[in-house]
């Protein structure tokens, strides 16, 4: 649908979820302003790990394969349980071609962002928005500085913490919705699994989980995450359980000889289990700004890329029908809710039994017999599962 005559779309954020919905809205013809408050390149915590659908989404915006220098890439899972049982399983193909990456996010957002300006958005880098105020038929965002903007539709796209959330009044993420994360990243760095995405549940540190992705020239993303109420009733802080995390057996092995470049960095992350407040008159909220973010592991780049597709989709709906509320904005939430909902709330409950070691202990080690259980638990890390079935559930129980 062509958008031509379109009205402005104002968009806050230019990370994966801002840059997709800027590249999509603009190859739809739209006008499109994209406010961002860092200049790039910039940094972005994060483990770096893109999914097999976070390739596809890739490959949908037009953002061809990179090469090897700038990005890893990994075809496989390679976990070890509390009890240190060993899974090795491949990515199995029917998942976007079972291939996955690592990219730096300091790399894949300025190709994003750079995409998106080629397609036709306008970039204003270095512009903070504080927040927006209704202005008869649109919506005015206010910038640090004094400077103001007027747009017919707002995109929230500016992560965790979200101002543009807060100033459309939705609610924050309650502690026990959201996890906080940290990385690292290392040199000199000799995996017994190059081409793994390596996931480490290491008992004395549960509920706590870890990750080593590798990159290229020898190089990894190291990093540790905890759902945010169970680090404040521990007391511990994220930089001490990192520590830990790495003098553990399995991560020291692995990291024998290596050296940490850089500071240890952390940042919140919300589930998707809580994304419910994602729709208003004339704004709608993507990415992590509306908790798009698969509780178990994590990932969210894939749902912040595809919450783009899907808002660019719904406000050219919304220009058709000539129709700025949530109605002629519904689409949005019936697109992404159908995909994501269920897969956010299955995952939320999968986190019961990631958290008891032997249980945790039992699924790995089905996993490593029964090719089912396996792919079904490939499908669950990777968001794309959204039951479990009985095989699973007895697996969980006896290990079979
Ligand atoms: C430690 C850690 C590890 C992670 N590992 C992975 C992983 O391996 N794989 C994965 O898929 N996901 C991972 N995630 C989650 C992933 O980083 C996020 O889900 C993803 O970045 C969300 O993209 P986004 O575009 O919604 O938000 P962001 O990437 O946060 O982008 C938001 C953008 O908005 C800008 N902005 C913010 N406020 C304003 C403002 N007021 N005005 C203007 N601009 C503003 C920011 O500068 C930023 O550029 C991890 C997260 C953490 C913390």
């Amino acid at each position: 649908m062509s958008l031509s005559s379109s009205p402005h779309v104002a968009i806050v954020g230019a990370g994966p979820a801002g840059s997709s919905a800027a590249t999509f809205l603009a190859r739809q013809g739209a006008r499109v302003t994209l406010l961002e408050r860092h200049r790039f390149p910039r940094d972005k915590i994060c483990g770096d790990g893109c999914t097999p659908r976070t390739l596809w989404m890739l490959e949908r915006l037009g953002i061809g394969e990179l090469p090897g220098t700038e990005a890893a890439p990994v075809d496989s899972v390679y976990s070890v349980s509390p009890g240190g049982v060993v899974l090795e399983a491949e990515i199995p193909p029917r998942l976007f071609g079972g291939k996955a990456c690592i990219i730096p996010r300091q790399l894949l957002d300025e190709r994003l962002v750079q995409h998106a300006v080629r397609a036709g958005a306008e970039l204003r880098e270095g512009v903070r928005v504080d927040g927006l105020e209704r202005d008869g038929h649109g919506i005015r965002l206010q910038c640090r500085g004094g400077e103001s903007l007027r747009a017919d539709v707002v995109l929230g796209c500016d992560g965790s913490p979200s101002v543009v959330r807060r100033a459309l009044g939705a609610p924050d993420f309650p502690e026990r919705e959201g996890a906080f994360a940290v990385r690292a990243y290392y040199e000199d760095v000799h995996l017994s699994h190059p081409r793994s995405l390596a996931f480490f549940w290491e008992e004395e540190l549960l509920p706590a989980y870890g990750w080593i992705f590798p990159l290229p020239g020898g190089r990894a993303n190291v990093g540790l995450g905890i759902r945010a109420d169970q680090l404040a009733v521990s007391r511990l802080k994220l930089p001490e359980l990192m520590e830990r995390f790495c003098a553990s057996p399995h991560v020291a092995a692995e990291l024998a000889g290596a050296r940490r470049v850089g500071k240890v960095k952390g940042h919140h992350i919300p589930f998707g289990s809580f994304a419910h407040h994602t729709l208003f008159d004339r704004a709608l909220l993507l990415g992590d700004a509306a908790g798009f973010v698969n509780p178990l592991t994590g990932e969210g780049i894939e749902f912040a890329l595809e919450s783009g597709a899907f808002a660019a989709e719904s406000v050219a709906e919304a220009v058709a029908s000539g129709d700025f509320s949530t109605r002629g904005l519904g689409g949005y939430a019936r697109r992404w809710e159908s995909r994501f909902r269920a897969a956010f709330q299955l995952n939320r409950r999968v986190m019961n039994i990631f958290e008891r070691p032997r249980l945790l202990d039992r699924v790995i080690r089905a996993a490593g017999r029964n090719t089912r259980v396996r792919d079904e638990l490939i499908d669950i890390i990777s968001g794309d599962a959204t039951r479990l079935s009985w095989r699973f559930l007895v697996a969980a129980v006896i290990g079979r």
